[in-house]
């Protein structure tokens, strides 16, 4: 019988995750954020949000912004995935609490109510090995 590497509770809450948000093959970034969100104990509303919106919001505009381009400028140039991605962000940007004073990222919803957790400690990520791992279960 082929050795059977058992994941981890920690992987298979990465898998968990992961599969919710629909990826089946995350790139390292992805499940970077999902294993940190979790670890960090970050209620999986708000690392759902971290991964699909705020993250690749800051893809989009650190990709088009050279100068000091207004929205409009920037929203012209942008692909469709781009576009969808800064559009996603708009009403977010204006919510007058970001994650300054929190400590990370908190979903719109609990922002909205003011429902924050206390970050835990970063105690290192999966390793390259690890990350495959999550990535061959997610497409088993
Ligand atoms: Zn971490
Ligand atoms: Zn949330």
């Amino acid at each position: 019988m082929a050795a059977m590497r058992a994941l981890t509770e920690h992987q298979l809450a990465v898998v968990d995750l992961l599969r919710r948000l629909g990826e089946t093959s995350p790139t390292d970034g992805t499940i970077h954020n999902v294993d940190c969100g979790i670890h960090s104990g970050f209620p999986p509303c708000c690392i759902t949000f971290f991964a699909k919106g705020w993250d690749r919001w800051i893809l989009a505009y650190s990709t088009l912004r050279a100068h000091g381009e207004t929205r409009e400028q920037l929203l012209a140039r942008a692909d469709p995935l781009q576009r969808e991605a800064l559009l996603a962000m708009d009403s977010y940007r204006d919510m007058p609490l970001l994650g300054a004073r929190v400590g990370y990222i908190p979903c719109p919803r609990c922002a909205l109510l003011r429902d924050f957790v206390s970050p835990l400690r970063c105690r290192g990520h999966l390793t390259k090995r690890q990350r495959d791992a999550v990535r061959r279960a997610l497409a088993a």
